[in-house]
């Protein structure tokens, strides 16, 4: 008979504090450019109005969205202190961005004209971001689209050009020629564009050195507290923590099989402790028998296979009285945690941590939250 435990039995817990460190500090390395606040995907997870606002307290004066209707999310944050672009650009009605006085950047050059359209349409100029392709093959004007639109700048002429921006492909791994490449790419495109700014580095770009922050970075990950130069420590402070309660301990004895097909057989009499957290809660299934979690300092192996809501660890190396019904287990904390699980799982800390978000109690700490 075990006492019922109070809800939430699992939560994910949000540092501002650390996260808005984090945003000053690489806007102090990208100084004098000026540093973006990047809140796609509800800020990774996290919560995008939550984040803008702690950044927006930290002096960040523009925000990327991906679709419009994140940034619905941003407008009641922001109020008209900052700016908020759209990074998948027009694919929505030019007259859903300009109603909210959303900023689009321009993918291809049919948008651009739409833009300008909808510029004429209001009599008025409208802020603009203009994206060229340097080596993603995603979206941008593509180098000969580019051609075009250095060719007749009479098409932006309706348009208050804010920035001309591309986005590196493999930043994260410095040693890729490619990140040179697309940046004598990036500047030869910026001869066509005399006078206005220009935007390419992403969290590892700026890592990257001067030459690839020009007028404005645009750190996401690294802000969340993932880690931006994979090759090396992570500079960052950690951001969010994951953490559950137990709510089932049992004593099993040597040779006893856990979970799904068994493929975990105790090699000794062991405890084992049920956490109510599976692969549908965004916790990989395949970091099965190959992760650890934590109870207080000290670590505990999670055996068997992730099930869809519960996952158990082997306690057996824990005193008893340090872990009972209702103990709370660390999945995620610590400065290295979020990308080594991901790399363990077979992915990046940016699908892991962006599928947190929406599973858990999410707990804000620090920031002024408005
Ligand atoms: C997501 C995104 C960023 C931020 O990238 P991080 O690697 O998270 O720093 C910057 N620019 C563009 C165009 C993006 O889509």
């Amino acid at each position: 008979m075990t006492d019922p435990i109070d809800a939430p039995v699992s939560r994910l817990v949000i540092d501002l504090d650390a996260l808005t460190r984090n945003w000053q500090a690489l806007a102090r390395m990208a100084r004098p450019a000026e540093c973006a606040g990047i809140v796609k995907a509800d800020a990774y997870g996290l919560g995008a109005a939550q984040v803008a606002q702690s950044l927006l307290d930290a002096g960040c004066r523009r925000f990327f969205v991906a679709n419009p209707d994140g940034a619905a999310a941003l407008r009641p944050v922001l109020g008209d202190a900052a700016t908020i672009y759209v990074l998948n650009g027009l694919i929505a009605e030019a007259g859903d961005l300009s109603a909210f006085d959303l900023v689009p950047v321009l993918n291809d050059l049919g948008q651009i004209v739409r833009w300008a359209g909808e510029a004429r349409r209001l009599e008025r100029r409208l802020g603009a971001v203009v994206h060229i392709d340097t080596g993603m093959s995603r979206l941008g004007l593509p180098p000969e689209e580019t051609a075009r639109l250095a060719a007749s700048p009479e098409l932006l002429a309706p348009l208050d050009l804010h920035f001309v921006m591309s986005h590196l492909s493999c930043a994260g791994e410095p040693e890729q020629a490619e990140n040179h490449r697309q940046l004598a790419l990036f500047r030869d495109a910026m001869r066509s564009f005399p006078g206005t700014r220009a935007s390419l580095a992403n969290s590892s770009g700026i890592f990257l050195g001067k030459a690839w922050h020009h007028d404005l970075v645009r750190p996401g990950y690294a802000v969340y507290g993932g880690n931006p130069t994979p090759s090396g420590a992570n500079p960052m402070e950690p951001v969010i923590r994951l953490k559950a309660q137990i709510v089932q301990v049992r004593e099993v004895p040597a040779g006893t099989r856990v979970g799904y097909s068994g493929t975990y057989t105790t090699e000794r009499a062991t405890r084992l402790a049920t956490l109510p957290v599976g692969y549908a809660d965004g916790y990989p299934r395949a970091l099965g028998n190959l992760a650890h979690a934590w109870i207080g300092d000290s670590a505990v192996p999670v055996a068997g296979h992730v099930s869809m809501d519960l996952m158990t660890l082997d306690i057996g190396d824990l005193p008893e009285d340090r872990a009972h019904v209702g103990t709370w287990v660390d999945l995620i904390r610590g400065r290295t945690m979020l990308d080594d699980l991901a790399t363990r799982a077979g992915t990046i800390g940016y699908e892991l941590l962006t599928s947190l978000g929406a599973r858990y109690a999410r707990h804000w700490l620090g920031g002024t939250r408005g």
